[in-house]
């Protein structure tokens, strides 16, 4: 059966088994229109299991494409990544100067197995890698490869770096894609490197120079200036060309192979990583139809937690309703990495898991055809076996959670700038630890997105969301003012969306903040020494509200004048925290309760000199309040979201915590109770309520890999039930065990004896 016979087929065998119903004639005609919009649903919308066998150039000679194919079946994978071209072909290509795989002798690889693909009914991504070439191309075509400024080419070891403002990208790539859709029919395109050039290396090429020309009336910037004008309009043409390129390799495959053969790149999980590679994640997300996530692997300062929220932040772009499968490497990546080695399986399979929790599409990923180390290929299957026995409450579900954690690109690029770890990712990570640890659901939420997407949280969280435009903002006050609660950290929204300075925090007016000397908000020298040093620093908790003294005294405390605020609950035994930042003085608003002072570095060593010098000052780390009719709002000078992030000591997670519960008004519609750090990732489809439960309790949580997985529980779960569930049926999908659940006031209590690695509770 040729390509396009075998797709037919499989078309029609989806219609004819939907429609294997005994039905009268007019619920038949019903029925029907229901079965063409099902099967109408194109490939990259129904399949959830990937694999790929990604093609070293030795492989031609070894590839045992019958092994491969039990493989597939084994793993129920329904779609497989293949080498196809790009810096090298694996098929006889015609193409002028694409060179054929090192070891291909006249054998079409990517043929065969295109070809075996389909006749499994597995569908095929073919995949590209399209940013560099052999020299014989550059000696060809010189000009079509990137430059530094005097004219010497833009190399990675023996390769040169093709310029994505060159007919390479115009002209070849586009050949190529219409020739592999012609010759192979593969369902779509994906590409590993397909946007060129990162932003840390500037293209002087001709070409270059006379678009930027074009476009700016500016010659390219001399090198990186984030003050300067050209310089940011550099930054913005190059993710404009990379959308261009987006939309043409869209524009060849669909007008070669039809409007379903989709060209999708591959995109990366982290932020920051998408800037560094000029990909407008959300405009990306706007125009593409499923997204292709090449991120394999943890690291340990972000854990496995990263991935279920890679998921969910990229589908708060790409909506809920679409797919987003994610490499997942089988072989030891990340630190260090060993291309054929097995990665553990537990490490392998938290990751995978905690992907799935947040929404993602396995695929597993091998590199080359052949392997000695064969414990690789018994990681993915048990996986992928009970994925595929739970596929319906794994997709097309809407996501439930009480805090929406704002973030944008933009603010990543241009506050962050050269120093995003400390200035944008830290303080993010230590929000999203926090809320993790404490249980509370939440999804990362786009700052323009604010007014569309923020009706379900009862808080908004700026994690040190420094640069915010006025629209932002203007959308952060709405949500406060409708009654939305408001934590904010750090320097949030004191620049605009450039990183240019305001003279105050534009939502000074909530916070009840100012900045005491405008000065300071433009110093980035300050800025980046701040969010990177750790200072001998402590936070002063508002003595008035001190209850109790015990220990020794000195006869010199404030006499005890009432209860403590229910934020510094926990803390009834300290007067100070431990801090670490540096806070600069602000004015405060009368009215404004300002719960937490700054205390001055002193010395550490040696220990006689280890003394404050400066117990009091009347600079200000917290500061709460409450709109009149309107949300409550929590502003966190000091940047115990960044500490949490980086030092990871409880007090500073609490805190957060605290002050995330009491801005909300505890409107959480979630809570588990039980020892351990485990990822909630809850959902709602008509009629019941999925809740994920990861265990990510190791003694590899924060240090990879993980040896071997540690059960937890009991757990107990509380879940406020939506109108459409009644919350006394349960079933627990991965341990199978019974358990019951009782409904008190509109929330389901349940009680779960153990977790190993994970749990999928489902609440009808
Ligand atoms: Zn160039």
């Amino acid at each position: 059966m040729n390509p396009t016979t075998r797709r037919t087929f499989l078309k029609q065998a989806a219609t004819a088994t939907l429609a294997g119903l005994s039905l009268s004639s007019k619920a038949a005609e019903r029925k029907d229109l229901k079965v063409a919009s099902a099967s109408a649903r194109p490939w990259y919308r129904r399949t959830l299991r990937w694999g790929q066998t990604n093609i070293t150039e030795i492989d031609p000679t070894r590839y045992d494409i019958g092994w491969w194919r039990k493989h597939w079946k084994r793993t129920q994978t329904q779609g497989i990544v293949v080498n196809a071209g790009g810096i090298v072909a694996y098929y006889p290509s015609r193409v002028p100067l694409h060179r054929q795989a090192q070891r291909l002798g006249g054998r079409d690889l990517f043929g065969e197995l295109c070809h075996a693909a389909h006749e499994d009914g597995v569908v095929v991504f073919a995949r590209m890698d399209s940013n560099r070439a052999h020299e014989e191309f550059y000696l060809a075509h010189p000009d079509w490869f990137a430059m530094d400024a005097a004219g010497k080419p833009h190399k990675t070891g023996e390769m040169f770096i093709s310029c994505v403002n060159s007919p390479y990208y115009d002209d070849h790539i586009p050949a190529i894609l219409r020739e592999i859709v012609e010759r192979y029919h593969p369902e779509g395109f994906t590409d590993n490197s397909w946007s060129g050039l990162g932003r840390d290396t500037i293209c002087y090429c001709g070409n270059c120079r006379k678009k930027f020309q074009e476009r700016s009336g500016e010659d390219i910037p001399h090198g990186k200036n984030w003050n300067d004008p050209a310089y940011r309009e550099w930054i913005r043409w190059n993710y404009d060309r990379r959308l261009e390129i987006w939309d043409l390799n869209n524009r060849t495959t669909k007008a070669a192979g039809g409007p379903d053969c989709i060209w999708a790149g591959m995109n990366s999980g982290s932020i920051a990583g998408q800037c560094e590679r000029f990909r407008d994640y959300k405009e990306i997300c706007g125009r593409a139809d499923l997204i292709m996530l090449d991120h394999q692997v943890r690291n340990d300062s972000s854990g496995f937690q990263h991935n279920g929220e890679a998921g969910k932040l990229i589908h708060g772009l790409l909506g809920w309703d679409r797919l987003i499968p994610e490499s997942m490497a089988m072989y030891q990546a990340g630190k260090p990495t060993f291309r054929v080695a097995s990665k553990p399986a537990p490490e392998a399979r938290m990751w995978m898991l905690d992907g799935i929790a947040g929404g993602l599409q396995p695929w597993w990923h091998h590199v080359g055809a052949y392997h000695e180390d064969r414990r690789m290929y018994h990681t993915a299957e048990p996986v992928y076996r009970w994925h595929k026995d739970h596929e319906e409450f794994l997709v097309n579900r809407q996501p439930i959670a009480s805090v929406g954690v704002v973030w944008s690109q933009q603010n990543t690029d241009f506050f962050g700038r050269d120093d995003a770890d400390a200035l944008v990712e830290l303080p993010w990570r230590g929000v999203t630890q926090a809320l993790i640890r404490a249980r509370i659901p939440y999804l990362p939420v786009h700052a323009d997105h604010i007014d569309r997407d923020a009706g379900q949280f009862s808080l908004l969280v700026l994690p040190n969301l420094g640069a915010m435009s006025d629209v932002q903002v203007a959308s952060v006050r709405r949500f406060v003012e409708r009654g939305g609660g408001l934590l904010a950290t750090g320097e949030s929204s004191l620049l605009d969306e450039w990183g240019d300075p305001r003279s105050d925090f534009a939502l000074a007016d909530l916070f009840r903040a100012h900045v005491a000397d405008p000065r300071r908000a433009g110093d980035e020298a300050r800025r980046k020494k701040n969010a990177n040093d750790t200072v001998h620093t402590y936070l002063r908790l508002s003595p008035e509200q001190r209850t109790r003294v015990d220990g020794p005294q000195t006869g010199t405390e404030p006499p005890v004048t009432g209860e403590r605020h229910e934020v510094l609950r926990g803390f009834e035994e300290t007067d100070i925290l431990p801090f670490g930042g540096v806070l600069g003085p602000l004015r405060v608003d009368a009215g404004s309760q300002v719960l937490a002072t700054f205390v001055p570095a002193f010395p550490i060593y040696p220990p006689e000199t280890a003394w404050m010098r400066e117990p009091k000052t009347d600079v200000p780390g917290l500061i709460l309040n409450t709109i009149a009719g309107g949300g409550r709002i929590a502003f966190l000078p000091a940047d115990l979201d960044r500490r949490f992030g980086r030092d990871n000591l409880p007090d500073h997670g609490n805190l957060l915590s605290n002050l995330i519960r009491w801005a909300a008004k505890d409107a959480i519609s979630l809570a588990v109770e039980g020892a351990g750090l485990i990822d909630c990732h809850l959902y709602h489809q008509p009629g019941r309520l999925i809740l994920h439960l990861v265990n990510l309790t190791s003694a590899g949580t924060w240090r990879q890999p993980v040896h071997e997985l540690i059960p937890v529980g009991p757990l107990h779960v509380r879940i406020k039930l939506p109108a459409d569930v009644r919350g006394k049926s349960l079933r627990l999908l991965v341990s199978g065990r019974k358990a019951a659940a009782s409904v008190t006031h509109g929330w389901s209590r349940v009680e779960i004896k153990s977790v190993l690695d994970h749990e999928l509770v489902v609440l009808t």
